[in-house]
């Protein structure tokens, strides 16, 4: 049986980068990788502006720091000045407005008074170049301003539009299938009849791999019977990536290896040293990732943060994960299992540093004991008591980076 470690390793190998599209510069694009250089279409600014509304005026005019100039034109922004201020001039300017011939600074309001047709100016602080922004500061015509790699955040979409980029070549963001599994389950909208319970993992995982980044669709829920399983794995595989959830342990009516295998899929993996989730299976069919993830909701909640994440992030050329830290244990936690444990945990970050709480949780099942934590601290395999005060490993799971 592989460990946790092993099974990533064997993950990541297989999740390659998707090749390049381009994306419309919407909602979708955010936070994808962009997949080539931007280079700018234009100088900016692409004059040379004002920073502050005030007084565009000569600063040899000015007499320790006075002086009394005649306006000679009112500069909005988008306007393109007409006249050349002289000694003895100034013209009123808006941020945002080119800057007249003749002028090396702007005055800003607040230090200025208006006498009519006139304005007198009283800072001492006033030099050559005060409150412009020359021409092309910001950035060249040709020079590269994005590089291929880069994460698309909201200032990389303010920058992009700068440019004048409304589409941009990115790296695909996979889709990823959900199929949920079990003669037991039933759609969240039904009242379970006897022996049945809701599909919780189907909705859960869908929120999990839109946050990871990925697209997904939910496929419904197969019966444990061979064809049905069959004709929705086989849609299922159309798309880059395949989760399943349940079907994957030791029972009898547990056909999803088979089925997988009869598919065309390769299995690199069944069962990871680990608990919840040990039954685990990931396989592959040419570059499609397929994970069977136990049915029991907090193993699938933890093996998709485990497993499926990296990969997805992995498939959009994003540093993998998962995210691990260093924190102090708040109480002493006598443990006991033969397989290292993800325990809901609840991780706080305070000026004395980070410290972790292991919360109140009764295994697999238990969906509603997770619902406290933000985290899972990891408790070796053995019979631990470990200490208040102890350094644990936690497994982050609220980040969205
Ligand atoms: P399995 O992995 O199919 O043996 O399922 C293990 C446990 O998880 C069983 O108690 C199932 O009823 C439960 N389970 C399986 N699929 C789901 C699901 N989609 N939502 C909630 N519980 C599930
Ligand atoms: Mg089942």
């Amino acid at each position: 049986m592989h460990t946790v470690a092993e099974a990533l390793e064997i993950v990541l190998r297989h999740a390659q980068p998707l090749p390049p599209v381009n994306a419309p510069l919407g909602p979708e694009a955010l936070g994808l990788v962009l997949a080539e250089d931007i280079a700018s279409d234009l100088d900016m600014p692409p004059f040379d502006k004002a920073m502050m509304d005030g007084f565009a005026l000569r600063s040899g005019d000015l007499r320790d720091g006075q002086a009394e100039l005649t306006i000679v034109e009112e500069i909005p922004a988008g306007k393109t000045p007409a006249v050349e201020v002289k000694t003895g001039q100034a013209s009123r300017i808006m941020t945002g407005a080119p800057i007249p011939k003749g002028v090396d600074a702007v005055v800003m309001i607040e230090r200025c008074e208006l006498l009519g047709n006139k304005v007198r100016v009283n800072d001492p602080k006033v030099l050559a170049g005060l409150n412009i922004l020359t021409r092309a500061k910001e950035m060249r015509v040709g020079e590269v301003v994005l590089h291929a790699g880069a994460r698309l955040r909201p200032q990389e979409f303010g920058l992009l539009s700068t440019v004048g980029r409304a589409t941009v070549r990115v790296q695909k963001a996979p889709s990823v299938a959900i199929l949920s599994t079990g003669d037991e389950i039933v759609e969240p909208s039904v009242k379970p009849g006897p022996g049945q319970i809701r599909n919780s993992n189907g909705p859960m995982l869908l929120a999990q791999v839109t946050r990871a980044g990925g697209v997904a669709r939910f496929l419904g829920i197969a019966r444990d019977e061979a064809d049905h399983l069959r004709t929705l794995i086989a849609t299922g595989l159309q798309n880059d990536v395949l989760l399943l959830s349940g079907g994957v342990s030791a029972g009898k009516l547990d056909l999803v290896p088979g089925v997988l295998a009869e598919l065309g899929v390769e299995p690199l993996f069944h069962k990871v040293a680990m608990k919840p989730g040990k039954p685990i299976l990931f396989g592959v069919k040419q570059s499609k990732l397929v994970f069977g993830l136990p049915g029991n909701p907090v193993s699938s909640l933890v093996c998709f943060e485990l497993f499926v994440r990296p990969a997805i992030r992995a498939l959009m050329s994003l540093p993998p994960g998962p995210c691990w830290v260093k924190a102090t244990l708040t109480k002493d936690y006598p443990y006991r299992s033969d397989r290292p444990t993800y325990h809901p945990a609840r991780l706080q970050i305070t000026d004395a540093g980070r410290s972790v709480e292991p919360t109140a949780w009764f295994g697999s099942p238990d969906l509603r004991g997770v619902l406290p934590a933000n985290a899972f601290v990891l408790l070796p395999e053995g019979d631990v008591t470990h200490r208040a005060g102890d350094t644990m490993m936690v497994l982050c799971v609220e980040n969205d980076d």
